[in-house]
């Protein structure tokens, strides 16, 4: 049984609010996210994209 545990979560969980800017503690090989945090990067990538809100 393997369980995944979500980049941010862990991120959150393990690492202080400094250390979490510090890019030396991003990890690129976590890619698996949880529901929360998925839907969280989704809309934020939705909303930054240039060009699109341009009505
Ligand atoms: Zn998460």
């Amino acid at each position: 049984m393997n369980t995944l545990v979500c980049g941010d979560c862990w991120r959150e969980q393990n690492l202080t609010f400094a250390q979490r800017l510090d890019p030396a503690f991003i990890r690129p090989g976590i890619r698996y996210l949880c529901p929360e945090h998925l839907a969280r990067r989704d809309e934020l990538l939705g909303r930054t994209g240039f060009g699109k809100t341009a009505a």
